[in-house]
């Protein structure tokens, strides 16, 4: 979405840019276009005038001699003969002209001689840069140095042209033609015959022609000043080359001021009259001759004193000759003819021909010799922004689609890549059959190429890995569909800092032979421009090493072409004029440009290829634009011989750089954070709109578990299905979706399309439940009764299905399903409004359970938020929350009842609330962990032995977010975080607590401030803490950006170190104030060692080893030793100047008027031994993601337990997976099919060098080697037919993808190789995975066809 240029508004007015400032851009646009208007008048006064004076004089002459026959002048037509005195007036004028003649001839063949003095414009270069381009100018211009004293001396060689040889010639037998009229007048008796004189004309041109061959020398001195400066460059040499030089580098000759095109006429007739001449050798030439190698051609003469000779002629000849003609009665009327007939040849002679059809050629491909450049035509097109997806689609994108498909099929020859599926899919819909069939043929031809092949362009910090697979499946799956075709390359130009989990899982999963991106940060940039190291094999997990990895390439700058290659209708760069008669004929010095930008990019590439991205955001809107540019950039510098241009996609380019056979640099780890100044890390975005990547979080895991109940019930395509909310989703993860960095209004039509897809995956979810509950009776199955209510705002403690009053004899049935492979026991929490509850088992067994008062904050955010969420106050009053173990099997579910005794609950189950001070040492806890309370907040406290004991203090604080200052702008804003220091937040010793303890778990509730409390939990058995904040609104008046943390102290000696996991994946070694790649200048110690949380970060030391979990994506880091915090809210003041122009600031709006949103979540620390808590960390953080599902319904006495079936497990009794293992996806297909993915959780492991005894300690990293699941007893009760094991979006097969896979040369030590999981066999039906491995398998069962049927009931269950 964003660009360094301002895009200017075209029909798509919401396209502007997230690096706005680019100083002088808007000064450097209208400068061009005045200058441009200047150029167009002058050369028309200049040329058309002095033609119009002669042809209008001349008609006047003729006008006046008919009404004035006896005039002085022209008397000689009634008496026969001539005038003497026009005669010799004539006569005299001619003379004059002669030595202009002889002076064109003679210049032709010299060159003029200057000596300049220049300043440079821009006081900002250094002379080392000014020096180099001096250099490159001449070099590129094939010159030699031959002197490198304190003055450089450049030597060239110039060779003769043909173009200005016949330019001679033509003007020389002009001028001959009337040396031979005047003679026929002064010497009548030789007659006509004086005429012949013209054949010597050739003369003119051979003589040129041997003579022109010279040496050129050009001397360089450059005066530095005492402070370092340039003061001034003294040049001297041929005044073109000179004047050239000073253009290109735009240096002003001192103490002149420079008035751009003052030479507009010298210009335009230099284009008309050299523009076929030859400037420079060919590369070609040049390499076939190494001992002529200092051979150069220059500019083909000094044009400019030609052309002031040629324009003698030219203008002053004709004058003569009318004169003479006129003066001569017999030649009066030849007179006309011969000068309209001089007039045309000057036309063609001057103008180049006329103007006619020129074909270009876009053809070439690659030529291994040259440099080759891949012009790659691309739009970025987000997924919502500014404006919501579908505006974007109305307003700009169709458009796009539209004209590049009309483009591509005008020629075969143009390439285009398209990226985002969630676009291409609205816009395939809309097309007849026809188009299809053409567009197609596009597809296969390789013409338009799908990329990344996403819904959207992902997210790379906020998103969870799964969600990033889901979200690429799905539109890979509409390409296979549709398309046949399988996206070859990862392109993910946009986002914001580029992780792990997108190179290995993400790229090299997908059988995507490449990866390519812009953003890192500019001081990686700037080293990797130095070092060529922009293109690297990118190894992104240390457990799967070489075995997934991935060539990758850095942009050198931009998604956008080198500066002066954007052809959108507004766009400032000049098109390439190739139209002689039109004025702006610029061919050459397009190409120059051309060349130039390449030859730059050369210089920090390696190998001969390089690719430019000829587009950026929302362009190709009128894609003829761009296309006929391209095509003629192809065509002329082909032409020129310099280069091979070619139409490119990055595939191509891929296999270029893959046949150059080169070794590559070895990438590891990720490119967290990125920044693109020294004060504008992008880390703020980790955090920013809590809440909604909260949501996003909640359906992700949603999504999961209602796409198992939709196979387990058999996907019914005419009923409710989870594709509305798989397609929301997806859009979701769009880089500006689930990063918080869109407009408000795009949050909310983000958010109102997952409440929708939502609401279909709920009723599935209900039905699916009800299926698979209902009793064995066929007609039962058929039409199932219940009807399941679940409650989406549980967060906020409202459930109107279990707040009803239980009216007497009914009773509410409670299923909790759960969509991990194991087994599990958790607490479930619903409100109710009886304190007169019991809870019993599907077997009738009272379990025990806890009642507990809702505080008065979630009380009231209970009744604020639900009449912003419905536009209505909750119906009932709940004043309890109901707290239960539930014990559920892998893939299945438990049922509970709850009803109502009419009497008070037993002892047992009692919970005992009190309340106590900060100040009254309060503690809580069970067994080895303990939670005591200060004013900051919590102190948890885990004996790890009799002598190991770790203390985390945990405490609030906020930043004051940068306003920015006088030397820097830079504001925390949307995507930035810029903190301007840091003030602690403390409640008063005072306060009170509510503490609850029961059976079940221990909790305190504390209130901070009167915007942020807390409720800390202790489970009995559960060694972590659990930590639920509420926060907000976040106060606004003081006009004070805030961004709200929580810390955690210890004394762990962590040495600067810290792990954060990528996407919720693998976890990766971060050091403060370090990177692995480049010596980190630190400008911003806290912005800049923020990093993305998505499943948690941990640190330890010899002894300990701390764990922190968070239940969306946050931003997190360790700023001290043995110190955690974590990012949980912002409310800001400021927009940060990305684009997104809006500040972020959220709130929640009521009939009395609008407040600062406040968000609840939860975090969860455990204190263990080192290398322990990794197997918390995976276990755990996956029933994070996958919460519970809970589902109710009502019954009588205990008529539904008795008629239904009340626990279920898909997988055969007893069995589970094992605790390192995850079912990422179970999900019958469109087709059948059943996509199956299975995760390894854990990472390899080495067992760390401190433990002690080693043995022991390593016993138990049994979890972190090879795993193997059973498919038959996972489907038990199905026969599988076949089983295919496929690419992580299962697009094709696995054995094809690694087959086709490129492998790549590392530089120096490419690491271990990794052995992966055996194939699949079809008898036995294991499935091995190692450390961190997903498979991906596409299963056949025999009872496919049928969809729901007794038959399959039986299979099922
Ligand atoms: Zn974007």
């Amino acid at each position: 979405m964003a660009t360094k240029l301002i895009s200017p508004p075209l029909s798509c007015p919401w396209v502007t840019s997230r690096e706005v400032i680019i100083k002088g851009l808007p000064r450097r646009r209208r400068e061009w276009m005045v200058t441009k208007r200047n150029r167009v008048s002058a050369v028309t006064a200049m040329i058309v005038e002095p033609l119009s004076v002669v042809s209008s004089s001349a008609i006047q002459i003729h006008q006046w001699w008919e009404q004035n026959p006896n005039s002085l002048l022209l008397m000689t037509e009634a008496t026969g003969g001539y005038s003497l005195a026009s005669y010799y007036t004539s006569l005299g004028l001619f003379v004059i002209s002669v030595p202009g003649l002889w002076s064109l001839i003679k210049r032709s063949v010299k060159s003029k001689i200057v000596r300049k003095t220049f300043v440079v414009n821009d006081v900002k270069k250094e002379p080392k840069q000014v020096a180099g381009e001096i250099l490159s100018f001449f070099t590129r211009k094939n010159f030699n140095i031959t002197d490198r004293g304190e003055t450089i001396t450049f030597e060239g060689k110039m060779v003769p042209s043909r173009g200005q040889a016949a330019l001679l010639t033509f003007c020389t037998c002009i001028s001959l033609a009337s040396v031979g009229l005047v003679l026929t007048i002064t010497v009548p008796d030789f007659g006509n015959n004086w005429f012949f004189i013209i054949l010597l004309s050739p003369l003119a041109g051979v003589y040129y022609w041997k003579k022109a061959s010279r040496k050129e020398e050009i001397k360089v001195k450059m005066m530095v000043g005492s402070k370092g400066r340039l003061d001034e460059i003294v040049v001297q040499g041929d005044d073109v080359q000179v004047e050239e030089m000073r253009k290109e580098l735009q240096l002003n000759e001192k103490g002149m001021v420079y008035v751009k095109d003052a030479r507009g006429l010298t210009h335009f007739l230099e284009h008309m009259v050299f523009k076929g001449s030859k400037l420079y050798l060919d590369r070609s030439e040049k390499k076939s001759d190494d001992s002529d190698s200092s051979r150069a051609s220059l500019s083909s003469s000094s044009s400019t004193k030609t052309l002031v000779s040629l324009l003698h002629i030219v203008l002053h000849e004709p004058l003569c000759i009318i004169f003479i003609f006129f003066s001569r009665k017999a030649l009066a009327s030849m007179a006309v003819k011969c000068f309209s007939l001089y007039l045309i040849l000057a036309a063609i002679v001057i103008g180049g021909v006329t103007s006619e059809y020129i074909e270009y050629n876009t053809k070439p491909r690659i030529v291994p010799e040259k440099i080759n450049v891949h012009l790659v035509p691309h739009s970025h097109d987000d997924v919502g922004w500014l404006k919501t997806v579908d505006q974007y689609y109305g307003a700009c994108v169709q458009n796009v689609l539209d004209s590049v498909i009309a483009s591509l099929l005008d020629d075969e020859n143009r390439k285009f890549i398209y990226v985002e599926m969630a676009f291409f899919q609205r816009w395939w819909r809309q097309q007849s059959n026809a188009k299809k069939v053409k567009v197609k043929k596009l597809v296969d031809s390789g013409q338009l190429e799908f990329i990344n092949g996403g819904m959207c362009m992902h997210d790379e910090a906020t998103p969870h890995y799964i969600d990033m697979i889901d979200q690429t499946t799905l539109g890979h799956q509409f390409i296979k569909t549709e398309f046949g075709q399988v996206p070859r390359v990862g392109w993910q130009i946009d986002p914001f800092g580029h992780s792990a989990v997108q190179a290995y899982l993400l790229g090299a999963e997908f059988g995507f032979d490449s990866l390519f991106f812009a953003r890192i940060d500019y001081q990686d940039r700037a080293k990797r421009l130095r070092e060529k190291t922009l293109e690297v094999i990118w190894q992104g997990s240390k457990s799967l090493g070489s075995s997934s990895q991935i060539f990758t390439g850095v942009f050198p700058r931009h998604y956008d072409p080198p500066e002066g290659f954007t052809f959108e209708i507004n766009d400032v760069s000049a098109p390439i004029q190739d139209d002689p008669l039109l004025f702006d004929y610029n061919v050459q010095e397009r190409v120059n440009d051309f060349v130039a930008a390449a030859l730059a990019q050369v210089n920090v590439t390696r190998t001969n290829h390089i690719m430019w991205l000829m587009g950026t955001d929302f362009r190709y809107q009128y894609a003829y634009s761009w296309f006929r540019q391209i095509d003629k950039f192809i065509h002329y510098v082909n032409k020129d011989g310099r280069l091979n241009v070619l139409y490119s996609t990055p595939s191509i380019y891929t296999d270029a750089k893959y046949a150059a056979n080169e070794s590559w640099p070895l990438k590891t780890d990720d490119f967290f954070p990125y920044a693109d100044k020294p004060n504008a890390y992008w880390t703020g975005y980790f955090t920013s709109r809590p809440a909604f990547k909260k949501y996003v979080r909640d359906l992700s895991g949603y999504y999961l578990a209602a796409r198992q109940l939709e196979f387990l019930r058999g996907r019914d395509s005419s009923g409710p299905t989870t594709d509305m909310l798989a397609d929301a989703l997806a859009i979701a993860q769009h880089h500006d979706a689930v990063s918080g960095t869109q407009r408000q209004h795009v949050a909310a039509d983000y958010a109102l399309r997952l409440s929708m897809g939502y609401l279909q995956a709920e009723k599935l979810v209900a039905s699916s439940l009800s299926f698979l509950s209902a009793a064995k009776s066929s007609t039962e199955k058929k039409n199932p009764g219940t009807k399941f209510q679940q409650c989406p705002l549980l967060n906020i403690s409202y459930c109107p299905a279990s707040e009803a009053r239980l009216l007497s004899g009914k009773s509410l049935v409670v299923v909790v399903y759960n969509s991990l492979g194991w087994k599990r026991e958790e607490v479930v929490r619903v409100p109710v409004s009886s304190e007169n509850v019991i809870v019993k088992d599907a077997s009738g067994k009272e379990v025990v359970f806890q009642l507990l008062p809702l505080s008065e904050i979630a009380l009231r955010i209970r009744n604020e938020y639900v009449k912003a969420y419905l536009g209505r106050s909750p119906r009932d009053t709940a004043k309890h929350v109901l707290a239960f173990t539930a014990s559920v099997p892998p893939l299945g579910f438990s049922s509970y009842v709850i009803s109502d005794t009419g009497r008070t609950a037993r002892g047992l189950s009692a919970s005992y609330v009190t309340s106590g001070s900060m100040n009254q040492n309060v503690e809580v806890g069970q067994g080895n962990l303990k939670l005591r309370y200060s004013e900051e907040g919590v102190k948890i406290t885990r004996h790890l032995s009799t002598k190991n004991q770790v203390t985390a203090e945990q405490s609030y604080a906020y930043y004051i977010g940068s306003n920015g200052t006088d030397k820097d702008p830079q504001a925390s804003g949307a995507y930035v975080f810029r903190p301007d220091g840091v003030l602690p937040i403390k409640s008063k010793e005072e306060a009170q607590l509510t503490i609850v303890q029961g059976p079940l778990f221990d909790e305190v509730h504390q209130e901070l401030n009167s915007w942020i409390s807390q409720i800390t939990r202790v489970y009995k058995g559960k060694n972590h803490a659990e930590i639920e904040f509420t926060i907000g609104p976040i106060p606004a008046d003081d006009g004070i950006s805030k961004e709200i943390i929580t810390k955690l102290t210890t004394t762990m000696k962590t040495n600067g170190t810290f792990y954060t996991d990528s996407n919720g994946r693998d976890f990766i070694k971060r050091i403060r104030d370090f990177r692995t790649d480049w010596d980190l200048q630190v400008y911003q110690p806290v912005a800049g060692n923020y990093y993305p949380l998505n499943l948690g970060i941990y640190m330890q030391d010899k002894t300990s080893e701390l764990s922190v979990l968070v239940d969306r994506a946050v931003g997190g880091s360790s700023l001290e030793n043995g110190q955690i915090e974590l990012m949980l809210h912002r409310r800001m003041q400021h927009d940060d100047i990305r684009g997104v122009g809006e500040i972020l600031n959220e709130t929640v709006c009521l009939p009395e008027g609008c407040k600062g949103l406040t968000i609840q979540g939860k975090f969860y620390v455990q204190i263990d031994k080192p290398g322990d808590g990794a197997k918390w960390r995976r276990t755990f953080g996956q029933e994070i993601y996958s919460p519970l599902l809970i589902a109710f319904t009502e019954q009588e006495g205990d008529s539904w337990i008795n008629s239904h079936k009340t626990t279920f497990s898909a997988f055969e009794p007893s069995y589970s997976l094992p605790k390192n293992v995850a079912l990422l996806t179970l999900q019958e297909l469109e087709n059948g099919e059943v996509l199956l993915r299975l995760a390894h959780l854990f990472e390899v492991l080495t067992c760390p060098l401190y433990a002690f005894p080693p043995l022991i300690m390593c016993y138990s990293y049994v979890l972190f080697v090879m795993a193997k699941v059973e498919l038959k007893k996972l489907f038990h009760n199905k026969k599988i037919r076949e089983v295919k094991e496929t690419s992580l979006s299962g697009n094709q097969e696995k054995a094809e993808m690694e087959k086709r896979r490129l492998i790549w040369k590392v530089e120096g030590s490419a690491g271990e190789e990794v052995k992966r999981g055996e194939a699949v066999d079809a008898e036995k039906l294991v499935v091995e995975l190692v450390p961190m491995e997903i498979r991906t398998l596409l299963i056949k069962f025999d009872d496919q066809i049928e969809m729901v049927g007794d038959k399959e009931q039986q299979h099922r269950l």
